[in-house]
């Protein structure tokens, strides 16, 4: 799935890796079409609409599910953004369906009665270790609300915005290098410390190891989205 912009976040990944000469190759994988857990260093699931998400959520079963709990096993980064998150959990119910999600995730989805919830987000993440607590912005749009079961650790605190389920106060989730946010618009060209912290991540390296880059654009992309979100 790649609508609300997920190419953006792609565009971002490469052009980080390729202007610190790091190698990035980008395949995409269709339905129908098997994924190789050890031929990647990163994995990506974009948004998506629920019909579409009907269909990849059948195709993720039968010729995605192992291999991404192999590749999530041997600490490969795996990045769902809002369609893709929701499927990353154990569900999402739908209108009397339940479509079933590949359970990287302890999350479950449900489609309740409701407006969708949509707009600018800000939220606050401590991503572990020494790493300081810093700020993600985005835009989010989504009609399912999203829970965390028992001992499943959110990505980041709203600071602004609707987050997982739009009252809980928590937006995202995250298990070792396995990822999940409903901010988009698209996400990392508004965060470029989170998009090395992915690329890092997938090489195995500190995030502090990758060479610095001139960042001012970037740095003004940020600030601009949190105006937007009022952080
Ligand atoms: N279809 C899902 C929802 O509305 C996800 C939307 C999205 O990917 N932005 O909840």
């Amino acid at each position: 799935m790649n609508i609300y912009a997920d190419r953006g976040n792609l565009l971002v990944l490469e052009r980080r890796c390729a202007w610190r000469g790091i190698g990035f190759e980008l395949t995409p994988s269709g339905l129908g079409e098997p994924l190789h857990p050890d031929a990647h260093d990163l994995f990506y699931l974009g948004g998506g609409q629920d019909r579409d998400q009907r269909l990849c959520a059948e195709d993720l079963i039968e010729t995605k599910r192992e291999a991404l709990h192999a590749a999530a096993s041997r600490d490969a980064v795996v990045l769902g953004v809002c369609g893709g998150y929701q499927l990353l959990g154990h569900s999402y119910a739908l209108g009397g369906d339940q479509i079933p999600g590949v359970a990287l995730l302890d999350v479950h989805t449900v489609r309740e009665d409701g407006p969708r919830l949509i707009g600018n987000v800000a939220i606050e993440v401590a991503l572990g270790g020494d790493e300081p607590t810093q700020v993600l912005a985005g835009f989010e749009n989504h009609g399912g609300r999203t829970h965390l079961d028992d001992g499943q650790r959110a990505l980041g605190r709203v600071l602004k915005g609707h987050g997982n389920d739009g009252r809980g106060g928590f937006e995202g989730a995250m298990r070792g290098n396995t990822i999940g946010t409903y901010l988009h618009g698209p996400l990392l060209p508004k965060n470029v410390w989170f998009a090395d912290w992915l690329i890092a991540r997938a090489l195995g390296l500190d995030p502090a190891e990758l060479a610095p880059l001139d960042d001012r654009l970037e740095q003004q992309a940020h600030l601009s989205a949190r105006r937007a979100a009022g952080v």
